[in-house]
């Protein structure tokens, strides 16, 4: 390989992790070779977002509460079950991820924390955007099949069928934060 080609990787996890805690577990999981996966112009996408994760107790949300870091406000906490993905594989816990910064980085004119089915959509289709539109639909079937909490309702099946289906995306590159 030509060195002067090799393009070095600047996105780090730890840049979004919010504690030890969470560097140690995105570690265990691999989760940065999962973010390596993606292009510089979704990994660059994700830094500016804002966003910041941390391992917790309730399912995967992003929580409407602040935190300062470093001197610096973040208003857009990721909070992962850890008990819940330690039972997901390493592109199942990005996918759920990428769902969560799905809701940060759309700028369609839907209000933020309601739960509508639209703005789950809006956030699925982040994931097709980035390309792991199998795993995510995979890990949805799985969950409402196995009749996960959370996840027994029609609605997760129907998440998972828009991407079976291959119907259309909601976002486009000018929907993206
Ligand atoms: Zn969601």
């Amino acid at each position: 390989m030509n060195p002067t080609n090799a393009e070095p990787h600047s996105f780090h996890i730890n840049a979004l992790a919010l504690n030890v805690g969470t560097i140690y577990f995105l570690d265990s999981k691999n989760i940065q070779s999962q973010f390596e996966k993606i292009s510089k112009t979704e990994q660059t996408r994700i830094l500016n977002a804002g966003a910041g994760i941390t391992v917790t107790n309730p399912p995967a949300c992003v929580a409407p509460f602040r935190y300062w870091r470093g001197g610096g406000q973040i208003s857009n906490i990721i909070a992962l079950d850890k008990q819940f993905c330690n039972k997901f594989a390493s592109e199942e816990i990005f996918c759920t991820i990428l769902h969560e910064i799905g809701h940060i980085v759309n700028t369609v004119p839907i209000t933020r924390y309601s739960d509508s089915k639209i703005e789950e959509y809006y956030a699925d289709d982040y994931i097709r955007h980035c390309g792991f539109s199998t795993e995510w639909s995979t890990l949805l079937l799985r969950l409402h099949d196995e009749k996960a909490i959370g996840f027994d309702k029609p609605e997760i099946k129907e998440r998972a069928m828009r991407f079976i289906n291959n119907e259309p995306k909601l976002i486009n590159e000018e929907a993206l934060n």
